[in-house]
C-alpha cells in the first residue's frame, strides 16, 4: 500500500534534516506519497498570522499523519508558535519523547543503558498561552490543567508502557506547590494507576526528577508529566544521550499524529549541511511504528547504530569539526547500511499503542453542591496597603462580603503586613461572605464591584468556588 503523508520541511535546518530523513525512509521500500506543505517563518512573512496555511491543515486532515521539521517562533514578541498551533489544531495531546542511549555516541553516561520515554501533556498548562498584562509592570500567564487532559495523558503513558513492555511509570509534578493544578495531575495518576496493576506507578516531584535524571537516569522507564515540566525534562534527557540532535518526538491525538524532533530550527547551522538529522529521522521511525511498519522502523534504527558505532560515521555535533560527516553523507551511509544489524544493540519490541478512549464530555467532573463563598479582586494600586484596607472595608459595607485580606503575589499584606515583603502594584483583595453558607449571586458581585470600582482600578475578578464542600482555591502565604 502507499501512505499519503504530509511533510513540512520547516525552517532553518528543517529542509536539510527532513530531506535526509525522507531519503532513508524511502530507501526502506515503504511506499509513501509525501505531500510537501508549508508552515512557519515564510508563512508568517506572507502575513498569515497563525503560520499554518489552510492547505497544510487540509493536507493533515486528509492524511492524518505528518512529519515535520522545526518551525521558528519569534522569542518574546510576535505571533504564537506555529508548532503549538499545529498540536492544538489536531488535538495532539500526547507528546512522546524517547530518550535512549545510542551506541557509538560518546557521553558521560555511555554504558548506563539509558532507555526511558517522556510522555508530556501537549495542549494545556502555561502553554495554553493565555497571558495578560495586569498592570504596566506585572504580567500574568494562566496555567490551565483539566481532569480530562490529565486522564488522557496518564492513560496514554500507561498504554505506551504496556505497548513497549515497560515496567514503571513515574508521574513528575510540582503538586507540592501548585496543589490544585499540578495536584490534579498527581491525583488523577493515583486514581488511574490501579487500573494498570501490571505496571509500577510512582509519583516524583519534578525538581527531584531533574536531579535523579542527571544522577541515575537508568532508573526511569516512562515519565508522564505536565506540558512545561515535560518540555524542560525532555531537553535535559536529550543531553544525556548526546544532545538535541538525537531526540525524536511524536505528537499523538485520537485521530491525528504529527512527528517531529525535540529540537528547533537551529538557525546558525541552516544551509551548512553539517547538522545531525538523527532526531528527525528517529521521529520518522516513530511514524513508521505508528503506521505498523515495524520492520522498516527496526531496519533504520539498526542502520543508525551500525553507521554511528561500527563505521564511526558521525556528524559535527558529536565528532567535532575534524572528520565529521556532512548531513547528506551521513544520510548516504544510513541508506547503504539498511539491512545490517548492530552486533549487540537490539531494537526494543514495539506493539501499536492502544490509544485511550476518554469521554469527550466537556463536563467530565460533576459535583452535587457548589457555592461561591467569596471573590478575589485583582487590583492595580500603589497606595499604602493599610489605608487601602480601611478604604475597602468601608466600601464593602452593605454588601454580603467582608475584606479577609489583601495579598501581593500570593503573600498576605493586610492585616498585619510583614515589612520585608516587597510590594508590586498588582494586589489581590480577598472578599469572603459574612454568612459562611451564603452563596454569592452575580447580582451580589455586580453590587460589590460597583462599590469597589470608584476606589481602585480592578483588572479581574475570580469567584471563590466551593465544590462538594471542598475549597476550590488556595490560600495566600500567611493567610489563616
Ligand atoms: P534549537 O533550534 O533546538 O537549537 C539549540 C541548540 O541545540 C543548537 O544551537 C545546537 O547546539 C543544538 N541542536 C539543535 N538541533 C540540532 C541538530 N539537529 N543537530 C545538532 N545539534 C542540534 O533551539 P533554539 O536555538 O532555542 O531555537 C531556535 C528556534 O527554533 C526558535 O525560533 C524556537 O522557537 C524554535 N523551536 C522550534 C521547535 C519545534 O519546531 N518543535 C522546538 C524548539 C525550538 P550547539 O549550539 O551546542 O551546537
Amino acid at each position: 500500500m502507499t501512505y499519503n503523508i504530509t511533510l513540512i520541511p520547516g525552517d532553518g535546518i528543517g529542509p536539510e534534516v527532513t530531506t535526509a530523513t525522507r531519503r532513508v525512509i524511502d530507501a526502506t521500500g515503504v511506499s509513501i506519497n509525501w505531500e510537501i506543505c508549508e508552515a512557519g517563518a515564510e508563512v508568517f512573512k506572507k502575513g498569515q498570522v497563525t503560520g499554518v496555511p489552510q492547505a497544510t491543515i487540509d493536507s493533515i486532515m486528509r492524511n492524518k499523519v505528518a512529519l515535520k521539521g522545526p518551525l521558528e517562533t519569534p522569542i518574546g514578541f510576535g505571533e504564537k508558535s506555529a508548532n503549538v498551533t499545529l498540536r492544538k489544531l489536531f488535538e495532539a495531546y500526547g507528546n512522546i519523547r524517547p530518550v535512549r542511549e545510542i551506541p557509538g555516541v560518546r557521553t558521560p553516561y555511555q554504558g548506563r543503558n539509558i532507555d526511558f520515554v517522556i510522555v508530556r501533556e501537549n495542549l494545556e498548562d502555561l502553554y495554553a498561552g493565555i497571558e495578560h498584562m495586569q498592570t504596566p509592570g506585572v504580567a500574568q500567564c494562566l496555567k490551565i490543567i483539566s481532569r480530562k487532559g490529565c486522564e488522557k495523558i496518564i492513560r496514554l503513558a500507561f498504554e505506551l508502557a504496556r505497548a513497549e513492555g515497560r515496567k514503571t511509570v513515574h508521574c513528575a509534578t510540582k503538586a507540592n506547590i501548585m496543589k490544585l493544578s499540578e495536584g490534579m495531575m498527581k491525583r488523577t495518576f493515583e486514581e488511574i494507576a490501579p487500573e494498570y496493576a501490571d505496571i509500577k506507578a510512582e509519583h516524583i516531584i519534578v525538581d527531584n526528577a531533574a536531579h535523579q535524571l542527571v544522577k541515575k537516569p537508568e532508573q526511569f522507564d516512562v515519565i508522564v508529566t505536565t506540558n512545561m515540566n515535560g518540555d524542560i525534562l525532555s531537553d535535559l534527557g536529550s543531553a544525556l544521550i548526546g544532545g538535541l540532535g538525537f531526540a525524536p518526538g511524536a505528537n499523538i491525538g485520537d485521530d491525528y499524529a504529527i512527528f517531529e524532533a525535540v529540537h528547533g530550527s537551529a538557525p546558525k547551522y541552516a544551509g551548512k549541511n553539517n547538522i545531525n538529522p538523527t532526531a528527525v529521522l528517529m521521529s520518522g521511525v516513530m511514524m513508521l511504528r505508528h503506521l505498523r511498519e515495524f520492520e522498516a522502523a527496526d531496519a533504520i534504527e539498526q542502520s543508525l547504530y551500525v553507521t554511528l558505532d561500527i563505521d564511526g560515521v558521525q556528524t559535527r555535533d558529536i565528532k567535532g569539526d575534524v572528520g565529521a560527516a556532512s548531513t547528506s553523507a551521513f544520510a548516504d551511509m544510513l541508506v547503504k547500511n539498511l539491512g545490517k544489524k548492530h552486533p549487540s544493540c537490539v531494537s526494543r519490541t514495539y506493539r501499536a499503542i492502544n490509544l485511550p478512549q476518554v469521554s469527550k464530555a466537556p463536563d467530565l467532573v460533576k459535583v452535587i453542591t457548589r457555592q461561591v463563598n467569596g471573590l478575589d479582586v485583582f487590583l492595580e494600586s500603589s497606595a499604602d496597603v493599610v489605608q487601602m484596607g480601611a478604604t475597602l472595608e468601608a466600601a464593602l459595607e452593605g454588601t454580603p462580603v467582608i475584606l479577609k485580606m489583601i495579598s501581593s503575589r500570593g503573600v498576605k499584606l493586610y492585616p498585619g503586613a510583614n515589612p520585608a515583603v516587597d510590594v508590586v502594584d498588582m494586589l489581590t483583595a480577598r472578599l469572603i461572605v459574612r454568612e459562611s453558607s451564603y452563596d454569592l449571586s452575580d447580582a451580589d458581585i455586580a453590587l460589590i464591584m460597583t462599590k469597589m470600582s470608584p476606589c481602585f482600578r480592578w483588572n479581574h475578578v475570580e469567584k471563590l468556588n466551593v465544590f462538594d464542600g471542598k475549597l476550590g482555591y488556595t490560600k495566600a502565604h500567611g493567610e489563616e
